[in-house]
């Protein structure tokens, strides 16, 4: 209380969160031709590989490749990915977008991934976290296996070789904790343009932990990261304001550019800087009590199904289909030929 009282006296709001003021410098160059590279790129063929239904992952602890059947795998990344508490059709969900997503890297990547070459995929959430049941029973409650890996199992049978398409090609199905009540297009996170991953609106995440969050820092801590990443900039109290201004925000709200001294930088790599947890955040000053407060909303990139909004729609009495076909636009959900 005491603190909203301070807030309303003597507020200054750096002019990051003034939507109105719009900075555009000289080094604002819209990157056009870069993104035609881009573009060519992702409408190249997928390569057509042999499927039998096996998967190879490579284990960051372990640093070994251990092969398993594609839905033994599938359970161990639901499990590990998504509360086992959510409703059956959120898990449903999570199952198809985490099978899709497996599949794309697959047949993105048959000889390795770049990030790792040994595998297509890895255990971490490089890729998507999977764990095995022993390390499950480990993380939770001694009851866990017996209250909720049935769940998990139906979940995933239930959804056996469901893959999402669009055109006829496996998607990536990029998926996220909490998207703050809109998603993010792909274009301005991952820079790549991909017609079933654009903003939709995801109304229902009502209980998601990280819905809204602040992390608070000194005005000196706060200066003193934004110079080491920007040497240079020489920020201090007196010119902070000057210095540092919002260029843009995406359609979905999330901060896309950022001015630090006349250079553009990426929302992102403020989220980086000061661990947030989106880019969809404010910053506000109270030169008073020295404070620095980042008020974000939301959780993870934004692109994709938002798993506290699959829940939500969930117990709104939707499907997976329905929940999947609501967070990636104008998708087709059809089964593997192995798994007929
Ligand atoms: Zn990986």
């Amino acid at each position: 209380m005491k603190k909203l009282l301070i807030y309303a006296s003597i507020l200054l709001v750096i002019s990051i969160i003034i939507p109105t003021i719009i900075v555009k410098t000289l080094n604002f160059v819209p990157k056009e031709s870069n993104k035609a590279d881009k573009k060519d790129k992702i409408i190249e063929e997928p390569k057509k590989v042999e499927f039998d239904g096996k998967v190879a992952i490579y284990d960051t602890r372990t640093q070994e490749v251990v092969e398993m059947p594609l839905e033994e795998y599938i359970k161990g990344v639901v499990a590990a990915e998504m509360p086992a508490e959510f409703h059956i059709e959120a898990l449903k969900a999570q199952a198809v977008a985490s099978r899709t997503y497996a599949l794309s890297r697959i047949l993105k990547y048959p000889d390795g991934n770049p990030g790792h070459p040994e595998a297509p995929l890895c255990t971490g959430v490089h890729c998507q976290a999977y764990l095995t049941l022993e390390e499950l029973n480990k993380v939770h409650s001694p009851d866990w296996q017996q209250k909720y890996w049935g769940k998990i199992e139906e979940a995933v049978e239930s959804t056996k070789g469901m893959v999402m398409y669009y055109d006829d090609e496996v998607i990536t199905a990029y998926y996220h904790s909490t998207s703050g009540g809109m998603t993010e297009d792909a274009i301005n996170v991952f820079s790549v343009d991909l017609p079933y991953l654009k903003a939709v609106e995801s109304l229902y995440e009502e209980g998601a932990p990280k819905f809204k969050d602040t992390v608070t820092m000194t005005i000196e801590e706060f200066i003193d990261k934004l110079n080491s990443r920007f040497p240079g900039a020489n920020i201090n109290k007196d010119n902070l304001t000057e210095k540092v201004k919002l260029v843009e925000r995406t359609e979905s709200g999330r901060v896309k550019k950022i001015s630090i001294d006349g250079t553009i930088v990426d929302g992102r790599e403020i989220r980086e800087l000061f661990a947030l947890n989106s880019t969809n955040f404010k910053i506000y000053y109270n030169p008073s009590s020295g404070v620095i407060d980042i008020e974000t909303i939301g959780y993870g990139h934004g692109v994709g199904m938002s798993q506290w909004g699959a829940n939500g729609m969930a117990k709104k009495g939707k499907t997976y289909e329905e929940i999947l076909k609501h967070y990636y636009t104008g998708v087709t959900i059809k089964q593997l030929e192995y798994a007929k």
